[in-house]
């Protein structure tokens, strides 16, 4: 491979078409690491780490996993045990590692270089996604239980999945809610909001909106009750979004009873990977999902993609493993929009 490399410093935002707020205010803890560095480039460029025969390419497309349940029959919302431990193996062993929603959308990718990040979501919070049995073990047929499980024997694929609750009683088992809402929070998983009552919000009105999400993130954060986590992701019930599209950004901010609420992330649920982060055309307002299932998928599910991929490896990304560098082939260039003090290393392909 001919390693003619080109570096640039960005040092000034380009481009702001999508904007994500969250990701600008990430950028700050990125850039010193890289700058800092300037003296001595041989012994502590983190650029002398990347290894270009991976071909990195954080401009490729990231997948958001779509799951409902999980169940002793395969149907078009339920996954059996077996069927989602199938899809956590391949994953695997295509080289795909979970990352958290929030670090998708804020561009915060640790990811092992030479590996694709992936996200893993579950909507509606049912009992089959998180299950106390009578012994007071986690159940292994639940979807927490099978992701357990499958971390403690690969410990390099992270334990990350965001569960989107509707309705005031997270995963159905009286008492447990809290205790629940905590383990997931404690071992690095997720909770995301999925509205109160599971409205479509294609005519809903503005509020509608506000009170669906703003009561639904109010009544989690009790739950939760503390400080250092906050619900600021949101899956739309049905994929539907406001017809009146002036009322779209009630999905990131708006407030219900005083409270205001905000939201980093907005699930659609079809139908194909999600951008880089770092692609001008990133919006974290409408992010797609791809259903992880084989029936019913319409040629857009889990296994389409993943053949897809195998057949188009330049169009996946590829972590280069450091965070403050958005490592990219020269030609894909042209795609990177919005920023982010990042620097951006640039290698010929040919
Ligand atoms: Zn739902």
């Amino acid at each position: 491979m001919n390693k003619k490399i080109l570096a640039i410093m960005i040092s000034a935002l380009i481009m702001t078409s999508c904007g994500n707020p969250a990701v600008t205010g990430e950028a700050k803890t990125a850039a010193p690491q890289v700058m800092g560095q300037e003296n001595s480039p041989k012994e502590n460029d983190p650029k002398e780490n990347i290894d270009l025969d991976l071909k990195p390419n954080e401009a490729g497309k990231i997948m958001v996993l779509m799951y409902h349940n999980i169940g002793k029959e395969e149907k078009e919302w339920v996954r059996t045990p077996a069927n989602f431990l199938k899809d956590l193996t391949v994953l695997y062993e295509k080289g795909y590692r979970p990352i958290s929603l929030q670090d998708y959308v804020t561009g915060r990718i640790t990811t092992e270089q030479g590996f694709t990040p992936v996200v893993i979501t579950f909507d509606d919070g049912n009992l089959n996604n998180f299950e106390y049995l009578e012994n007071g073990f986690i159940s292994k047929e639940c979807a927490v239980g099978l992701l357990l499980d499958f971390h403690e024997k690969h410990q390099d694929f992270p334990l990350e999945a965001t569960f989107f609750i509707t309705g005031g009683q997270p995963f159905k088992q009286r008492g447990l809610e809290s205790k629940k809402l905590s383990f997931i929070i404690d071992n690095g998983m997720d909770i995301g909001n999925h509205t109160s009552n599971h409205p479509s919000f294609k005519n809903a009105a503005e509020d509608k909106i506000q009170e669906e999400i703003g009561a639904q993130a109010q009544l989690l954060q009790g739950i939760i009750n503390r400080d250092d986590y906050e619900i600021n992701t949101l899956a739309l019930p049905f994929g539907e979004r406001p017809g009146d599209k002036t009322l779209t950004n009630y999905l990131a901010f708006g407030s219900y009873q005083g409270l205001p609420y905000k939201n980093i992330a907005v699930l659609n649920v079809g139908w194909n990977p999600g951008y880089s982060p770092y692609d001008s055309r990133f919006d974290y307002l409408n992010i797609p999902r791809i259903r992880a299932s084989e029936m019913k998928v319409d040629n857009v599910g889990l296994y389409d993609y993943l053949a897809y991929f195998d057949k188009h490896p330049e169009e996946r990304f590829i972590s280069d493993g450091v965070e403050g560098i958005i490592t990219i082939p020269e030609n894909k260039l042209e795609l990177l929009g919005t920023f982010r003090e990042k620097e951006i290393y640039t290698y010929d392909t040919k």
